[in-house]
């Protein structure tokens, strides 16, 4: 990921004169990075400043964008090019060298994986299908700060020893260590002391965890290992020897795993250490909160459900203590014990949320389960939580979705100006300004279509290329864009989800058009549509149906997002005339908070406009 330093010393190269505040006075300012399209390019100035966000803006042009949008626009070659590839370019045009590692993976060969933040958790589903051998995807990965696995087996032509070091090393063990040492193979070392020995892919080494109960595990196909530039609690993995040969496993040391993988212990479940022994008289066990029940049931609720820890220390409780408690204590204490977070429980919680946060929609708690590996009554009571606390938003039908958290700014709002683009129909009735939503209404077959490409033309002639997304399969809309001239001058793309649009930055665009028909889909709908909007800037318009009554779907629908909603009724069976109920302006141009806007529609070139009052 690019910083905002490097952001600096990438615009001094670009812009003549550039100038930028000491960090020290508080408040960056520096020199525009559209500096070159400003109205006189040769007077340099201050204008430019970080938003709350993080944004970029300036006070002259109005530019307002990230780190990436500044460099596009800084730089012409670039503004075709992804985030990831202007991390590259920008990291070799300023002579950096960054994620260095990936360049070995790429003469290695690997495939990669990519992980959850912070954890070694694949963030793909279905990850094993997947080959990513591509450096710029991998880029785009720890941009967005996912840590990266090498998929072990064939597929990247290794089987890795995954040495760990946790405990005392036994003699046994040293001598395993010191035939892999021997090897001089190529070695990673892990964030736990250990070491991940690389060797040439052999498929009789299959993927075996713990060995001979030596916590020695084998990763091949089907494996992966978490790699170099990623962390895990703030520790780094390292190369011990990066560019090394991978060499060949040694028929010696081959020997050794293979008769270790013959003998694998059974997993044997960690008790803990520190436990008091538990009394068998009920000698100070008195009241609800005990220390030795409380902390037995500490133990046994990380590896056991609330159900299944009530169930055994009523057993215990009434078998083994000479006066047992009411078994109304245990169960209080279970309620005490089910928000009992031990460091595992905060780790579940925030791997819970991370991948929450890259699904963004649609997640089900199998999905969390399948990816997490978490038991699913963990990922349940965590779903439960992030809903309580508005960190998500239960979708129905057991789907959830990721909900940001508030940020709260007292900064002034950035653009108050009327949108500087005409809005089809509706400029003289309403004020338009940057991220507002605007609803349309029509019944089936009332021409939303050739409305919505009526209103891409104006904004074509305006000299704006806007974006149009259709939700009918097939290409109706083409037909109707040759008649009116505009057939390949805007951005069209087909949705059939309308939760995973995207929308581009600062741009108008239209969606034609989004079934609201059920009704706790609806505000989902509009809200994640909102926030993108919001996050984005630039209009967005959306056509919807009306009921046959002429009624909206949702009735609250318009009192929400929109800041302008408007119904189409047809006039005449021929359909060339027609009106807009406008019902909701926010910001009218007259004293009135409802208009009505008469309108007219030309067969034969397919035209549609206001009809002209004389
Ligand atoms: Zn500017």
């Amino acid at each position: 990921m690019i910083t905002n330093d490097q952001l600096f010393e990438f615009l001094k190269k670009k812009i003549p004169n550039f100038l930028k505040t000491n960090k020290k006075s508080g408040v960056i300012g520096f020199t525009c990075p559209n500096q070159a399209n400003h109205k006189y390019p040769k007077i340099v100035r201050l204008d430019a400043s970080f938003t709350p966000s993080g944004k970029i803006w300036c006070q002259t042009c109005g530019f307002n964008g990230d780190l990436y949008q500044s460099i596009r626009i800084a730089e012409p070659n670039y503004v075709n090019k992804s985030d990831a590839e202007i991390t590259l370019l920008v990291m070799e045009e300023l002579g950096l060298e960054m994620y260095k590692e990936l360049d070995n993976y790429l003469a290695y060969g690997f495939a990669l994986v990519p992980l959850l933040q912070n954890s070694k958790i694949p963030a793909e589903k279905e990850w094993t299908d997947k080959i990513h051998k591509d450096k710029i995807q991998w880029i785009k990965w720890l941009n967005n700060n996912l840590n990266i696995g090498i998929r072990t087996g064939e597929i990247s032509g290794i089987v890795v020893i995954d040495f760990d070091n946790k405990e005392e090393i036994t003699e046994e063990k040293q001598k395993i260590k010191d035939l892999l040492d021997a090897c001089d193979t190529l070695v990673q070392n892990t964030v736990n002391n250990g070491y991940h020995y690389i060797f040439k892919y052999d498929k009789e080494l299959t993927q075996t965890t713990n060995i001979g109960g030596l916590h020695i595990d084998i990763r091949n196909d089907g494996g992966q290992i978490v790699a170099m530039p990623s962390k895990v609690n703030n520790k780094n993995y390292s190369w011990k020897n990066l560019g090394a040969e991978i060499k060949t496993i040694n028929p010696e040391l081959k020997t050794k795993l293979l008769e270790l993988m013959k003998s694998i212990p059974k997993e044997i479940i960690e008790v803990p250490e520190k436990l008091e022994s538990l009394k068998l008289k009920n000698n100070n066990l008195d009241g609800c909160c005990n220390d030795t029940f409380i902390s037995l049931g500490g133990a046994l609720i990380k590896q056991l459900s609330p159900q299944h820890t009530e169930f055994v220390l009523n057993l215990i409780n009434r078998q083994l203590l000479e006066s047992p408690m009411p078994a109304s204590s245990i169960k209080s204490m279970i309620g005490s014990l089910a928000n009992y977070k031990g460091d595992d429980e905060s780790t579940y919680e925030k791997t819970i949320y991370e991948y929450m946060k890259l699904m963004q929609t649609d997640v089900t708690p199998k999905d969390v389960m399948e990816s997490t590996r978490l038991p699913r009554y963990v990922v349940d009571k965590y779903l439960s939580l992030f809903v309580k606390s508005g960190k998500a938003i239960r979708l129905g039908r057991g789907r959830y979705q990721y909900k940001e958290k508030v940020e709260w700014s007292d900064a002034i709002p950035e653009t108050i100006a009327e949108y500087k683009y005409k809005i089809p129909f509706f400029n003289d009735i309403a004020i338009f300004q940057d991220k507002d939503v605007i609803l349309l209404g029509a019944k089936t077959n009332d021409g939303k279509t050739t409305i919505a490409l009526n209103m891409l033309k104006v904004m074509l002639d305006q000299g704006l290329k806007p974006y149009y997304i259709y939700s009918e399969a097939g290409s109706r809309f083409q037909k109707t864009s040759q008649a009116l001239g505009i057939a390949g001058k805007y951005f069209h793309t087909y949705h059939a989800d309308p939760l995973s649009i995207e929308l581009e930055y600062n741009a108008f665009s239209i969606i034609d058009w989004l079934h609201l028909e059920h009704k706790e889909m609806t505000d989902t709908v509009l809200k994640h549509l909102n926030d993108e909007l919001q996050r984005k800037g630039g209009i967005l318009i959306i056509f919807t149906q009306l009921k046959t009554t002429n009624d909206w779907f949702a009735p609250n629908l318009i009192d929400h997002y929109p800041t302008f909603a408007a119904r189409y009724f047809q006039d005449n069976s021929e359909k060339t005339e027609g009106h807009w109920d406008i019902q909701k302006i926010k910001e009218p141009r007259g004293n009135f908070t409802s208009y009505i806007l008469p309108c007219v529609y030309n067969p034969e070139n397919r035209t549609f406009q206001k009809k002209e009052i004389i």
